[in-house]
Protein backbone atom coordinates (compact mmCIF):
# COMPACT_ATOMS: atom_id res chain seq x y z
CA UNK A 1 0.00 0.00 0.00
CA UNK A 2 0.98 3.69 -1.11
CA UNK A 3 2.58 5.60 2.26
CA UNK A 4 -0.31 8.29 1.04
CA UNK A 5 -2.39 10.10 3.63
CA UNK A 6 -5.78 9.12 4.12
CA UNK A 7 -7.22 11.54 2.13
CA UNK A 8 -5.49 10.16 -0.75
CA UNK A 9 -5.65 6.40 0.23
CA UNK A 10 -9.54 6.84 0.09
CA UNK A 11 -9.74 8.02 -2.97
CA UNK A 12 -7.82 4.85 -4.83
CA UNK A 13 -10.75 2.88 -3.50
CA UNK A 14 -13.74 1.76 -6.05
CA UNK A 15 -16.24 4.82 -5.59
CA UNK A 16 -18.89 2.50 -5.63
CA UNK A 17 -18.33 -0.05 -2.78
CA UNK A 18 -19.80 1.10 0.56
CA UNK A 19 -17.76 2.93 3.32
CA UNK A 20 -20.02 3.89 6.13
CA UNK A 21 -23.05 2.04 7.25
CA UNK A 22 -25.70 3.52 9.96
CA UNK A 23 -26.57 0.05 11.67
CA UNK A 24 -29.38 1.30 13.29
CA UNK A 25 -31.10 3.19 10.20
CA UNK A 26 -29.73 1.08 7.62
CA UNK A 27 -28.16 4.23 5.88
CA UNK A 28 -24.87 3.62 3.38
CA UNK A 29 -22.40 5.80 1.88
CA UNK A 30 -20.03 4.84 -1.31
CA UNK A 31 -16.19 5.82 -1.06
CA UNK A 32 -17.14 8.11 -3.75
CA UNK A 33 -19.88 9.97 -2.04
CA UNK A 34 -17.00 10.11 1.04
CA UNK A 35 -14.28 11.65 -1.36
CA UNK A 36 -16.32 14.25 -2.61
CA UNK A 37 -17.89 15.30 0.08
CA UNK A 38 -14.71 15.82 2.68
CA UNK A 39 -13.59 17.24 -0.43
CA UNK A 40 -16.44 19.92 -0.71
CA UNK A 41 -16.07 20.25 3.69
CA UNK A 42 -12.80 20.44 3.75
CA UNK A 43 -13.18 23.25 0.87
CA UNK A 44 -15.51 24.94 2.96
CA UNK A 45 -13.56 24.71 6.21
CA UNK A 46 -11.02 26.46 4.34
CA UNK A 47 -13.26 29.32 3.39
CA UNK A 48 -14.56 29.77 7.07
CA UNK A 49 -11.36 30.30 9.06
CA UNK A 50 -11.77 34.41 9.47
CA UNK A 51 -9.23 34.81 6.94
CA UNK A 52 -6.39 32.62 9.05
CA UNK A 53 -4.62 29.74 7.64
CA UNK A 54 -6.47 26.17 8.51
CA UNK A 55 -2.88 24.43 7.74
CA UNK A 56 -1.71 23.50 11.37
CA UNK A 57 -4.88 25.29 13.04
CA UNK A 58 -6.61 23.25 15.81
CA UNK A 59 -10.02 22.25 14.93
CA UNK A 60 -12.00 21.20 17.58
CA UNK A 61 -15.42 19.25 16.90
CA UNK A 62 -18.08 18.13 18.24
CA UNK A 63 -20.31 15.50 16.52
CA UNK A 64 -22.05 11.85 16.92
CA UNK A 65 -20.37 8.74 15.73
CA UNK A 66 -21.65 8.48 11.99
CA UNK A 67 -20.92 9.40 8.67
CA UNK A 68 -20.29 12.99 9.51
CA UNK A 69 -17.95 12.35 11.92
CA UNK A 70 -16.11 10.68 8.92
CA UNK A 71 -16.27 13.65 6.88
CA UNK A 72 -15.16 16.20 9.44
CA UNK A 73 -12.08 14.58 10.54
CA UNK A 74 -11.30 13.46 7.28
CA UNK A 75 -11.45 17.37 5.98
CA UNK A 76 -9.78 18.83 8.48
CA UNK A 77 -7.05 16.08 7.82
CA UNK A 78 -7.16 17.41 4.37
CA UNK A 79 -6.85 20.66 4.71
CA UNK A 80 -3.74 20.19 6.67
CA UNK A 81 -5.20 21.21 10.07
CA UNK A 82 -4.87 19.24 13.33
CA UNK A 83 -8.52 17.54 14.36
CA UNK A 84 -9.06 17.87 17.65
CA UNK A 85 -12.53 15.42 18.41
CA UNK A 86 -14.66 16.13 21.54
CA UNK A 87 -16.73 14.19 23.89
CA UNK A 88 -19.96 15.11 23.85
CA UNK A 89 -19.82 13.28 27.26
CA UNK A 90 -17.55 15.27 29.36
CA UNK A 91 -18.89 18.24 30.82
CA UNK A 92 -18.49 21.57 29.41
CA UNK A 93 -15.69 22.71 31.66
CA UNK A 94 -13.45 20.24 30.86
CA UNK A 95 -14.45 20.70 26.59
CA UNK A 96 -13.28 24.03 27.74
CA UNK A 97 -10.07 23.62 29.29
CA UNK A 98 -9.61 21.34 25.89
CA UNK A 99 -10.59 23.84 23.68
CA UNK A 100 -7.88 26.70 25.34
CA UNK A 101 -5.35 24.03 25.95
CA UNK A 102 -5.17 22.86 22.00
CA UNK A 103 -5.61 26.76 21.21
CA UNK A 104 -8.41 25.71 18.68
CA UNK A 105 -9.20 27.69 15.94
CA UNK A 106 -12.62 26.89 15.58
CA UNK A 107 -15.45 24.49 17.60
CA UNK A 108 -17.31 22.32 14.82
CA UNK A 109 -20.42 21.08 16.15
CA UNK A 110 -23.15 19.43 14.21
CA UNK A 111 -27.18 19.75 14.54
CA UNK A 112 -27.61 17.30 17.35
CA UNK A 113 -24.73 19.39 19.40
CA UNK A 114 -25.02 22.85 19.16
CA UNK A 115 -26.33 23.62 22.76
CA UNK A 116 -23.47 21.52 23.99
CA UNK A 117 -21.17 23.52 22.00
CA UNK A 118 -22.94 26.93 23.19
CA UNK A 119 -22.81 26.04 26.45
CA UNK A 120 -18.14 24.90 25.67
CA UNK A 121 -18.18 28.60 24.48
CA UNK A 122 -19.64 30.08 27.36
CA UNK A 123 -17.22 28.64 29.66
CA UNK A 124 -14.86 31.13 30.52
CA UNK A 125 -15.87 33.43 27.80
CA UNK A 126 -14.65 36.59 29.41
CA UNK A 127 -11.27 35.32 30.20
CA UNK A 128 -10.53 33.19 27.31
CA UNK A 129 -8.36 35.34 24.46
CA UNK A 130 -9.32 33.26 21.85
CA UNK A 131 -12.36 33.66 19.28
CA UNK A 132 -14.05 30.39 18.58
CA UNK A 133 -16.16 30.60 15.37
CA UNK A 134 -19.02 27.61 14.98
CA UNK A 135 -19.84 26.30 12.27
CA UNK A 136 -22.68 24.21 11.56
CA UNK A 137 -21.83 21.21 9.39
CA UNK A 138 -23.66 20.99 6.46
CA UNK A 139 -22.43 17.89 4.18
CA UNK A 140 -23.91 16.36 1.19
CA UNK A 141 -23.48 18.65 -1.69
CA UNK A 142 -20.67 18.44 -3.23
CA UNK A 143 -18.80 21.96 -4.56
CA UNK A 144 -17.16 21.95 -8.13
CA UNK A 145 -13.85 22.01 -8.90
CA UNK A 146 -11.98 21.16 -5.53
CA UNK A 147 -8.95 20.36 -5.74
CA UNK A 148 -5.82 20.19 -3.16
CA UNK A 149 -2.62 21.92 -3.77
CA UNK A 150 -0.41 19.56 -2.65
CA UNK A 151 -2.11 16.05 -2.74
CA UNK A 152 0.85 14.13 -1.21
CA UNK A 153 1.40 16.43 1.51
CA UNK A 154 1.65 14.99 5.34
CA UNK A 155 0.89 18.45 6.76
CA UNK A 156 -1.59 18.28 9.31
CA UNK A 157 -2.94 15.72 11.82
CA UNK A 158 -5.07 14.75 15.42
CA UNK A 159 -4.33 15.56 18.52
CA UNK A 160 -6.24 13.44 21.34
CA UNK A 161 -6.51 14.07 24.83
CA UNK A 162 -5.11 11.50 27.24
CA UNK A 163 -8.14 10.43 29.40
CA UNK A 164 -6.30 11.82 32.20
CA UNK A 165 -6.54 8.65 34.40
CA UNK A 166 -2.83 8.94 35.79
CA UNK A 167 -2.27 12.80 35.14
CA UNK A 168 -4.34 16.44 33.70
CA UNK A 169 -4.99 15.40 29.99
CA UNK A 170 -2.38 15.97 27.65
CA UNK A 171 -2.90 16.86 24.18
CA UNK A 172 -0.92 13.88 22.00
CA UNK A 173 -0.18 15.74 19.00
CA UNK A 174 -0.16 12.69 15.96
CA UNK A 175 1.34 14.08 12.86
CA UNK A 176 -0.34 12.92 9.39
CA UNK A 177 2.19 10.89 8.50
CA UNK A 178 2.20 9.21 12.54
CA UNK A 179 -1.31 7.96 11.89
CA UNK A 180 -0.24 6.94 8.40
CA UNK A 181 2.38 4.70 10.03
CA UNK A 182 -0.04 3.51 12.55
CA UNK A 183 -2.63 2.39 9.93
CA UNK A 184 0.06 0.51 8.22
CA UNK A 185 1.41 -1.26 10.42
CA UNK A 186 -1.76 -2.26 12.05
CA UNK A 187 -2.70 -3.37 8.07
CA UNK A 188 0.09 -5.27 7.74
CA UNK A 189 -0.49 -7.72 11.14
CA UNK A 190 -4.26 -7.98 11.00
CA UNK A 191 -4.59 -7.70 7.31
CA UNK A 192 -8.01 -5.61 6.97
CA UNK A 193 -9.42 -6.14 3.24
CA UNK A 194 -11.83 -4.53 1.18
CA UNK A 195 -14.14 -7.69 2.03
CA UNK A 196 -14.09 -6.73 5.76
CA UNK A 197 -17.03 -5.09 7.42
CA UNK A 198 -16.21 -3.60 11.14
CA UNK A 199 -18.83 -3.35 13.56
CA UNK A 200 -17.94 0.33 15.30
CA UNK A 201 -19.65 0.65 18.89
CA UNK A 202 -16.80 2.67 20.56
CA UNK A 203 -16.42 6.50 21.08
CA UNK A 204 -13.87 8.22 18.55
CA UNK A 205 -11.92 10.29 21.06
CA UNK A 206 -9.84 7.76 21.89
CA UNK A 207 -7.05 6.10 19.68
CA UNK A 208 -8.64 2.11 19.72
CA UNK A 209 -12.12 4.26 17.91
CA UNK A 210 -10.32 6.40 15.94
CA UNK A 211 -6.89 4.91 14.76
CA UNK A 212 -8.13 0.61 14.62
CA UNK A 213 -11.61 0.94 14.17
CA UNK A 214 -12.11 3.75 11.59
CA UNK A 215 -8.33 5.07 10.37
CA UNK A 216 -7.44 1.82 9.03
CA UNK A 217 -10.14 0.43 7.87
CA UNK A 218 -10.79 3.27 5.84
CA UNK A 219 -7.01 2.69 4.45
CA UNK A 220 -8.61 -0.98 3.56
CA UNK A 221 -11.01 -0.08 2.14
CA UNK A 222 -13.85 -1.94 4.59
CA UNK A 223 -16.89 -0.80 5.33
CA UNK A 224 -17.13 0.50 8.77
CA UNK A 225 -20.68 0.09 10.28
CA UNK A 226 -21.17 2.60 13.36
CA UNK A 227 -23.67 1.60 15.95
CA UNK A 228 -23.40 3.83 18.96
CA UNK A 229 -24.28 4.31 21.70
CA UNK A 230 -23.14 0.79 22.70
CA UNK A 231 -25.87 -1.68 23.09
CA UNK A 232 -25.56 -5.35 23.87
CA UNK A 233 -28.81 -6.63 22.90
CA UNK A 234 -28.24 -4.65 19.77
CA UNK A 235 -25.01 -5.61 18.81
CA UNK A 236 -26.09 -9.42 19.39
CA UNK A 237 -29.42 -8.35 16.80
CA UNK A 238 -27.05 -6.89 14.54
CA UNK A 239 -24.38 -9.64 14.61
CA UNK A 240 -27.42 -12.41 14.12
CA UNK A 241 -28.71 -10.51 11.44
CA UNK A 242 -27.25 -12.62 8.33
CA UNK A 243 -27.76 -16.00 10.09
CA UNK A 244 -31.03 -15.67 11.23
CA UNK A 245 -34.17 -17.90 9.53
CA UNK A 246 -35.70 -15.03 7.85
CA UNK A 247 -32.50 -13.32 6.98
CA UNK A 248 -32.33 -9.71 6.52
CA UNK A 249 -30.45 -9.54 2.95
CA UNK A 250 -29.56 -6.34 3.17
CA UNK A 251 -27.46 -6.80 6.38
CA UNK A 252 -23.85 -7.85 5.42
CA UNK A 253 -21.87 -10.18 7.66
CA UNK A 254 -19.51 -8.68 10.01
CA UNK A 255 -16.31 -9.93 9.71
CA UNK A 256 -14.35 -7.91 12.54
CA UNK A 257 -14.89 -6.65 15.38
CA UNK A 258 -12.24 -4.39 18.19
CA UNK A 259 -13.86 -3.34 21.75
CA UNK A 260 -12.75 -3.30 24.87
CA UNK A 261 -12.68 -6.26 27.64
CA UNK A 262 -15.70 -4.60 29.52
CA UNK A 263 -17.80 -4.79 26.40
CA UNK A 264 -16.79 -9.03 25.44
CA UNK A 265 -18.07 -9.09 29.28
CA UNK A 266 -21.69 -7.29 28.62
CA UNK A 267 -21.64 -9.32 25.51
CA UNK A 268 -20.78 -12.35 27.50
CA UNK A 269 -23.72 -11.84 29.86
CA UNK A 270 -26.44 -10.64 28.13
CA UNK A 271 -26.25 -13.12 25.29
CA UNK A 272 -28.30 -15.68 27.85
CA UNK A 273 -31.32 -13.18 28.00
CA UNK A 274 -31.92 -13.09 24.08
CA UNK A 275 -34.21 -15.58 22.18
CA UNK A 276 -33.41 -19.11 21.51
CA UNK A 277 -33.24 -18.07 18.14
CA UNK A 278 -31.35 -15.44 18.40
CA UNK A 279 -28.98 -16.89 20.64
CA UNK A 280 -28.25 -19.28 17.88
CA UNK A 281 -27.69 -16.97 15.11
CA UNK A 282 -24.94 -14.86 17.23
CA UNK A 283 -23.41 -18.13 17.92
CA UNK A 284 -23.26 -18.48 14.03
CA UNK A 285 -22.43 -15.48 13.83
CA UNK A 286 -19.15 -15.81 16.09
CA UNK A 287 -17.71 -18.28 14.40
CA UNK A 288 -14.40 -18.19 13.02
CA UNK A 289 -15.16 -18.66 9.80
CA UNK A 290 -18.17 -15.84 9.76
CA UNK A 291 -16.37 -13.34 12.16
CA UNK A 292 -12.87 -13.17 10.70
CA UNK A 293 -11.60 -11.04 13.83
CA UNK A 294 -11.96 -10.24 17.09
CA UNK A 295 -10.48 -7.71 19.12
CA UNK A 296 -9.90 -6.89 22.68
CA UNK A 297 -7.33 -4.20 23.91
CA UNK A 298 -7.07 -0.99 26.07
CA UNK A 299 -7.11 -2.66 29.56
CA UNK A 300 -6.12 -6.08 30.54
CA UNK A 301 -8.52 -8.63 29.43
CA UNK A 302 -9.31 -11.24 31.88
CA UNK A 303 -8.59 -14.79 30.98
CA UNK A 304 -12.23 -16.29 32.18
CA UNK A 305 -13.66 -13.43 29.83
CA UNK A 306 -11.41 -14.91 27.06
CA UNK A 307 -12.54 -18.52 27.54
CA UNK A 308 -16.08 -18.06 28.00
CA UNK A 309 -15.64 -16.17 23.99
CA UNK A 310 -13.60 -19.07 22.73
CA UNK A 311 -16.60 -21.49 23.85
CA UNK A 312 -19.54 -19.30 23.20
CA UNK A 313 -18.17 -18.61 19.66
CA UNK A 314 -17.09 -22.20 18.71
CA UNK A 315 -13.47 -21.59 19.22
CA UNK A 316 -13.24 -17.90 17.79
CA UNK A 317 -10.28 -16.51 20.30
CA UNK A 318 -10.19 -13.63 21.26
CA UNK A 319 -6.47 -11.52 20.48
CA UNK A 320 -5.09 -9.04 22.72
CA UNK A 321 -3.14 -6.21 21.84
CA UNK A 322 -1.23 -3.44 23.52
CA UNK A 323 -1.32 0.18 22.85
CA UNK A 324 -1.61 4.09 24.08
CA UNK A 325 -3.23 7.06 22.60
CA UNK A 326 1.03 8.37 22.33
CA UNK A 327 1.74 5.11 20.04
CA UNK A 328 -1.16 3.73 18.64
CA UNK A 329 -1.37 0.34 18.79
CA UNK A 330 2.11 -1.24 19.98
CA UNK A 331 2.64 -4.93 20.60
CA UNK A 332 -0.13 -7.60 19.07
CA UNK A 333 -0.51 -11.03 19.51
CA UNK A 334 -0.68 -12.94 16.10
CA UNK A 335 -3.73 -13.87 13.24
CA UNK A 336 -2.79 -17.74 14.39
CA UNK A 337 -4.85 -19.08 17.12
CA UNK A 338 -1.86 -20.85 18.60
CA UNK A 339 -0.26 -17.21 18.75
CA UNK A 340 -2.72 -15.53 21.21
CA UNK A 341 -1.44 -16.68 24.55
CA UNK A 342 -3.76 -16.07 27.22
CA UNK A 343 -2.57 -13.09 29.57
CA UNK A 344 0.15 -11.78 26.63
CA UNK A 345 -0.11 -8.93 24.52
CA UNK A 346 1.88 -10.37 21.79
CA UNK A 347 5.21 -9.46 19.78
CA UNK A 348 5.84 -5.69 18.99
CA UNK A 349 3.72 -4.58 15.51
CA UNK A 350 5.44 -4.69 12.42
CA UNK A 351 8.00 -1.17 12.36
CA UNK A 352 7.59 -0.37 16.19
CA UNK A 353 11.04 -0.68 17.64
CA UNK A 354 10.54 -1.93 22.06
CA UNK A 355 12.49 -3.08 24.64
CA UNK A 356 12.28 -3.24 28.21
CA UNK A 357 14.19 -1.34 30.75
CA UNK A 358 14.67 -3.52 34.20
CA UNK A 359 13.31 -1.52 36.96
CA UNK A 360 15.87 -2.26 39.42
CA UNK A 361 18.74 -1.57 37.86
CA UNK A 362 17.79 0.75 34.99
CA UNK A 363 19.47 -1.57 32.32
CA UNK A 364 18.09 -2.81 29.17
CA UNK A 365 17.16 -6.59 29.25
CA UNK A 366 18.43 -8.02 26.29
CA UNK A 367 16.49 -11.01 24.62
CA UNK A 368 17.39 -14.43 26.60
CA UNK A 369 18.21 -12.63 29.91
CA UNK A 370 14.68 -12.43 30.85
CA UNK A 371 15.46 -13.92 34.22
CA UNK A 372 17.62 -12.94 36.67
CA UNK A 373 20.28 -15.95 36.86
CA UNK A 374 21.43 -14.75 40.05
CA UNK A 375 17.65 -15.77 41.61
CA UNK A 376 16.03 -17.05 39.12
CA UNK A 377 12.96 -14.11 39.06
CA UNK A 378 11.76 -12.65 35.92
CA UNK A 379 13.07 -9.17 35.65
CA UNK A 380 10.38 -6.40 35.22
CA UNK A 381 11.19 -3.65 32.70
CA UNK A 382 9.43 -0.35 31.73
CA UNK A 383 8.17 -0.68 27.91
CA UNK A 384 10.34 1.80 25.79
CA UNK A 385 9.16 2.48 22.42
CA UNK A 386 10.15 4.20 19.40
CA UNK A 387 9.22 4.22 15.20
CA UNK A 388 7.66 6.05 12.82
CA UNK A 389 4.38 5.14 14.82
CA UNK A 390 5.19 6.88 18.30
CA UNK A 391 3.95 10.88 18.62
CA UNK A 392 6.54 13.67 18.54
CA UNK A 393 5.12 15.58 21.38
CA UNK A 394 2.88 16.32 23.97
CA UNK A 395 1.10 20.23 23.26
CA UNK A 396 2.38 23.37 24.10
CA UNK A 397 4.23 21.06 27.04
CA UNK A 398 7.93 21.01 26.67
CA UNK A 399 8.34 19.96 29.93
CA UNK A 400 6.16 16.51 30.04
CA UNK A 401 7.67 15.63 26.09
CA UNK A 402 11.21 15.86 27.19
CA UNK A 403 10.79 14.17 30.79
CA UNK A 404 8.79 11.58 28.55
CA UNK A 405 11.48 10.54 25.45
CA UNK A 406 15.31 9.34 26.48
CA UNK A 407 18.97 7.81 25.47
CA UNK A 408 19.41 8.45 21.95
CA UNK A 409 22.49 6.39 22.22
CA UNK A 410 22.84 5.25 19.40
CA UNK A 411 21.85 7.98 17.06
CA UNK A 412 18.28 6.43 15.65
CA UNK A 413 15.83 8.59 17.39
CA UNK A 414 14.81 8.62 21.50
CA UNK A 415 12.48 6.22 23.09
CA UNK A 416 9.45 7.22 24.92
CA UNK A 417 8.85 5.65 28.11
CA UNK A 418 5.02 4.44 28.48
CA UNK A 419 5.18 4.57 31.97
CA UNK A 420 3.90 0.78 31.79
CA UNK A 421 5.85 -1.69 32.86
CA UNK A 422 6.06 -5.84 31.47
CA UNK A 423 7.94 -8.84 31.57
CA UNK A 424 9.01 -11.09 28.35
CA UNK A 425 8.36 -14.84 28.43
CA UNK A 426 9.21 -17.86 25.60
CA UNK A 427 5.85 -19.63 24.86
CA UNK A 428 6.94 -22.93 22.99
CA UNK A 429 4.27 -23.42 19.68
CA UNK A 430 3.96 -19.94 19.19
CA UNK A 431 5.93 -17.65 16.48
CA UNK A 432 5.09 -20.58 13.77
CA UNK A 433 3.37 -18.66 11.43
CA UNK A 434 4.16 -16.80 8.49
CA UNK A 435 4.04 -13.57 10.05
CA UNK A 436 7.46 -12.58 10.88
CA UNK A 437 6.87 -9.87 13.00
CA UNK A 438 5.28 -12.17 15.39
CA UNK A 439 8.30 -14.05 17.10
CA UNK A 440 10.43 -14.50 19.85
CA UNK A 441 9.87 -13.64 23.10
CA UNK A 442 6.21 -12.54 24.15
CA UNK A 443 5.31 -9.79 26.56
CA UNK A 444 3.23 -10.09 29.63
CA UNK A 445 1.76 -6.63 30.90
CA UNK A 446 2.43 -6.40 34.55
CA UNK A 447 0.60 -3.10 34.74
CA UNK A 448 1.58 0.87 35.39
CA UNK A 449 4.68 1.78 37.08
CA UNK A 450 2.53 4.52 38.87
CA UNK A 451 -0.52 2.51 40.02
CA UNK A 452 -0.53 -1.32 39.22
CA UNK A 453 3.36 -2.21 40.73
CA UNK A 454 3.01 -2.64 44.18
CA UNK A 455 6.09 -2.87 46.35
CA UNK A 456 5.18 -4.88 49.85
CA UNK A 457 7.78 -6.01 51.85
CA UNK A 458 10.42 -5.58 49.50
CA UNK A 459 8.75 -7.64 46.86
CA UNK A 460 7.43 -5.84 43.88
CA UNK A 461 4.36 -7.43 42.79
CA UNK A 462 1.78 -6.71 39.72
CA UNK A 463 -1.90 -5.77 40.54
CA UNK A 464 -3.01 -6.54 37.14
CA UNK A 465 -1.98 -10.31 38.11
CA UNK A 466 -3.48 -10.95 40.96
CA UNK A 467 -6.48 -9.24 39.63
CA UNK A 468 -6.37 -12.26 36.58
CA UNK A 469 -6.13 -14.97 39.02
CA UNK A 470 -9.03 -13.26 41.25
CA UNK A 471 -11.30 -13.26 38.18
CA UNK A 472 -10.13 -16.87 37.59
CA UNK A 473 -12.59 -17.75 41.42
CA UNK A 474 -15.93 -17.86 40.24
CA UNK A 475 -17.04 -15.86 43.61
CA UNK A 476 -15.36 -12.99 41.89
CA UNK A 477 -17.67 -10.60 39.37
CA UNK A 478 -15.21 -7.47 39.12
CA UNK A 479 -12.00 -6.63 41.12
CA UNK A 480 -9.23 -3.77 40.96
CA UNK A 481 -6.16 -4.56 43.06
CA UNK A 482 -4.80 -1.56 44.93
CA UNK A 483 -1.72 -0.81 47.17
CA UNK A 484 -2.30 1.02 50.27
CA UNK A 485 0.54 3.01 52.34
CA UNK A 486 1.36 0.91 55.19
CA UNK A 487 4.45 1.29 57.61
CA UNK A 488 4.77 -2.01 57.99
CA UNK A 489 5.09 -3.31 54.38
CA UNK A 490 5.43 -0.04 52.56
CA UNK A 491 2.98 -0.79 50.60
CA UNK A 492 -0.10 -3.11 51.47
CA UNK A 493 -1.60 -5.23 48.85
CA UNK A 494 -5.72 -4.38 48.74
CA UNK A 495 -8.82 -5.37 46.62
CA UNK A 496 -11.84 -3.76 45.81
CA UNK A 497 -14.02 -6.74 44.56
CA UNK A 498 -17.60 -6.99 43.38
CA UNK A 499 -18.83 -10.07 44.26
CA UNK A 500 -20.63 -12.57 41.79
CA UNK A 501 -24.01 -13.96 41.93
CA UNK A 502 -22.33 -17.09 43.24
CA UNK A 503 -19.63 -14.69 46.06
CA UNK A 504 -23.03 -13.23 47.27
CA UNK A 505 -23.97 -16.62 49.35
CA UNK A 506 -20.56 -18.17 49.03
CA UNK A 507 -19.82 -16.82 52.79
CA UNK A 508 -20.16 -18.70 55.65
CA UNK A 509 -23.87 -19.81 56.43
CA UNK A 510 -25.22 -18.26 52.89
CA UNK A 511 -23.32 -15.07 53.71
CA UNK A 512 -21.43 -13.05 51.26
CA UNK A 513 -17.90 -14.10 50.68
CA UNK A 514 -16.04 -12.07 53.16
CA UNK A 515 -11.99 -11.23 53.06
CA UNK A 516 -10.94 -14.16 54.87
CA UNK A 517 -13.03 -16.15 52.70
CA UNK A 518 -10.78 -14.86 50.21
CA UNK A 519 -7.77 -15.35 51.41
CA UNK A 520 -8.23 -19.15 52.06
CA UNK A 521 -9.16 -19.22 48.47
CA UNK A 522 -6.19 -17.30 47.16
CA UNK A 523 -3.97 -19.29 49.39
CA UNK A 524 -4.16 -22.05 46.47
CA UNK A 525 -3.20 -20.03 43.99
CA UNK A 526 -1.01 -17.06 44.92
CA UNK A 527 2.31 -16.81 46.78
CA UNK A 528 1.76 -15.28 50.23
CA UNK A 529 3.00 -11.32 49.76
CA UNK A 530 0.36 -11.54 46.87
CA UNK A 531 -2.82 -11.84 48.52
CA UNK A 532 -4.64 -8.63 49.22
CA UNK A 533 -4.42 -8.25 52.89
CA UNK A 534 -7.30 -6.12 52.66
CA UNK A 535 -10.36 -6.63 50.83
CA UNK A 536 -13.54 -4.15 50.39
CA UNK A 537 -16.80 -5.25 48.43
CA UNK A 538 -18.37 -2.75 46.61
CA UNK A 539 -21.88 -2.71 44.17
CA UNK A 540 -19.99 -1.81 41.03
CA UNK A 541 -16.14 -0.36 39.91
CA UNK A 542 -16.28 3.31 38.10
CA UNK A 543 -14.60 2.93 34.49
CA UNK A 544 -14.70 5.55 31.76
CA UNK A 545 -15.53 4.81 28.40
CA UNK A 546 -12.88 2.48 27.37
CA UNK A 547 -13.36 0.22 30.53
CA UNK A 548 -10.49 2.02 32.49
CA UNK A 549 -10.17 2.22 36.56
CA UNK A 550 -9.25 5.15 37.84
CA UNK A 551 -7.19 3.59 40.69
CA UNK A 552 -6.47 6.45 42.45
CA UNK A 553 -9.68 7.98 42.13
CA UNK A 554 -11.25 4.54 43.21
CA UNK A 555 -8.64 4.48 46.25
CA UNK A 556 -9.90 7.56 47.61
CA UNK A 557 -13.89 6.57 47.23
CA UNK A 558 -13.44 3.64 48.90
CA UNK A 559 -10.53 4.64 51.52
CA UNK A 560 -10.56 8.07 51.62
CA UNK A 561 -9.74 9.77 55.28
CA UNK A 562 -9.31 5.95 56.45
CA UNK A 563 -5.62 6.43 54.43
P1 LIG B 1 -3.76 8.77 30.88
O1 LIG B 1 -2.47 8.49 30.19
O2 LIG B 1 -4.11 10.23 30.92
O3 LIG B 1 -3.82 8.17 32.23
P2 LIG B 1 -5.28 6.60 29.70
O4 LIG B 1 -4.94 5.71 30.79
O5 LIG B 1 -6.67 6.45 29.28
O6 LIG B 1 -4.95 8.14 30.02
P3 LIG B 1 -4.64 5.63 27.13
O7 LIG B 1 -3.63 6.06 26.16
O8 LIG B 1 -6.06 5.77 26.75
O9 LIG B 1 -4.32 6.36 28.46
O10 LIG B 1 -4.44 4.11 27.54
C1 LIG B 1 -3.20 3.50 27.46
C2 LIG B 1 -2.99 2.57 28.62
O11 LIG B 1 -3.93 1.51 28.63
C3 LIG B 1 -1.64 1.88 28.53
O12 LIG B 1 -0.60 2.71 28.97
C4 LIG B 1 -1.88 0.65 29.39
O13 LIG B 1 -1.65 0.94 30.76
C5 LIG B 1 -3.35 0.33 29.18
N1 LIG B 1 -3.55 -0.79 28.23
C6 LIG B 1 -3.82 -0.74 26.91
N2 LIG B 1 -3.96 -1.98 26.40
C7 LIG B 1 -3.75 -2.85 27.42
C8 LIG B 1 -3.78 -4.28 27.56
N3 LIG B 1 -4.05 -5.07 26.53
N4 LIG B 1 -3.52 -4.80 28.77
C9 LIG B 1 -3.27 -4.01 29.85
N5 LIG B 1 -3.25 -2.66 29.78
C10 LIG B 1 -3.50 -2.10 28.60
Amino acid sequence: LPRLPIFEAIKAHSPKSTAVVHSLSGRSFTYGELVNDVAAAKDRLQRNTNGQSAEGARIAFLVENGYDYVVTLLSILAAHAIAVPLSPTFPAHELRYILDQSGSLMLLSSEKFQDKADDVLKEGMETAPINYKQEKIMLGKTDDGVTLEDPTSDKGGMMLYTSGTTNRPKGVLLPQEVLTAQSLSLLKAWKYSREDVLLHVLPLHHIHGTVNALLTPLFAGSTIEFQFPFNATAVWERLAAPFLPSSDTSKKQITFLTVVPTIYTRLLSTHATLSPELQAASKTALHPSNLRLNISGSAALPTPVKSAWTELSGGNVLLERYGMTEVGMAISCGLSFTDRVDGSVGWPLPSVQARLEDTETGEIIQEGEEVDPANGIERHGEIHLRGPTVFREYWNNPEATAKEFVDDADGQGKWFKTGDVAVRRYVDGTGKSDQDWATGPLYFIQGRKSADIIKTGGEKVSALEIEREMLSLSQVSEVAVVGLPSEAWGQKVAAVVVLSEAGMTAGRGGKPWSALDMRKALKEILANYKIPQEMRVVESIPRNAMGKINKKQLVNQVWGEAL
